[in-house]
């Protein structure tokens, strides 16, 4: 398996980065290529299997009929830009390059809370157990943030972005302001640090979060019954959550994989009308019909507080 992967790789190098990297006249950067090549194909493959799930589901019992291709179409660009490029691009300069001064900066200063493992040395020597723990406390902390992004009026300029889409699909998922991309990903890979998730499981547990994030998004009526709808975000769950009664700091259902943060805090509603209409009708079309461009400029200038 890794052996195919790295002839994989290796070809694609050869084939398409260095050539391109040749064009361009920056070969000296492809080497680096090569590390960001793992973090593109990792995307790559979580789009693939996220279309996989979804769109058979989408085709069997969706929600509402597809009325809007572009806004659709916009969404998809959003998720090849932050799979394949934003990403990758983020992943690399967050885990390779910050990490080894991050790291040294919490260490000399001693700042470096215990991980995990060192806390509960059983997580050592069971890698099934640690991984389930690791997704339990990332779990935890985006439910946090998302929370927040709901209730700071400048990050709810840029959250906006992610719930104006009235024609919501799988797709969705990845329809984000590029700032709070970023935002997102030093969060999570700060936490991931912290907690001391082992650099082989990491890219599991992003790929096991993103693909439960696409679900959650798909325009597809199914939930996982009274007992499963508090086990497991379903699409049923998180489509209450963008459903125009829950915009801003009135939100409901918050959590990503696991609902019972919702439940624990408050902020659960299993019972409202099960599938609203979504969008964020007090927020500019521009972010619902805008392009991508158009959408991230006019979330700037909200956040900033310029319109
Ligand atoms: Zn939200
Ligand atoms: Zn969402």
């Amino acid at each position: 398996m890794i052996q195919y992967y790295a002839q994989l790789t290796g070809w694609l190098f050869e084939h398409a980065i260095q050539p391109i990297f040749y064009a361009l006249g920056i070969m000296e950067y492809s080497e680096d290529a090569y590390e960001w090549l793992d973090f593109f194909l990792l995307g790559l493959f979580g789009i693939l299997v996220a279309w996989l799930v979804c769109r058979p589901l989408e085709a069997w019992r969706p929600v509402e009929p597809v009325t809007d291709r572009r806004a659709v179409r916009t969404d998809m660009l959003y998720t090849a830009l932050t799979r394949l490029g934003i990403l990758p691009m983020l992943a690399f300069v967050v885990l390779v390059s910050w990490q080894a001064t991050w790291e040294g900066f919490l260490t000399d200063n001693n700042l470096l809370p215990p991980t995990l493992e060192e806390l509960f040395p059983s997580l050592r020597t069971s890698p099934v157990l640690a991984f389930a723990v690791y997704v339990v406390v990332l779990d935890f902390f985006e439910y946090w943030r998302h929370r927040f992004q709901h209730s700071f009026r400048w990050w709810w300029a840029l959250h906006a972005v992610h719930h104006a889409q009235r024609q919501m699909t799988f797709w969705t998922d990845d329809r984000n302001h590029i700032l709070d991309d970023v935002i997102a990903a030093v969060w999570f890979g700060a936490i991931a640090l912290l907690i001391g998730v082992p650099p082989g499981q990491f890219p599991l547990i992003v790929l096991l979060l993103r693909l439960a994030e696409s679900l959650s998004h798909a325009n597809v009526r199914l939930d996982f019954g009274r007992v499963g709808e508090r086990l497991l975000v379903s699409p049923r769950f998180h489509r209450l959550h963008h459903g125009v009664l829950s915009v801003g700091n009135a939100g409901k259902n918050y959590a990503v994989l696991l609902p019972v943060w919702d439940w624990v805090f408050g902020t659960a509603d299993f019972r409202r009308d099960a599938y609203p209409k979504t969008g964020a009708p007090e927020e500019p079309e521009a972010l619902a019909t805008g392009g991508w461009w158009r959408q991230q400029v006019v979330a700037a200038r909200r956040m900033v507080g310029l319109a």
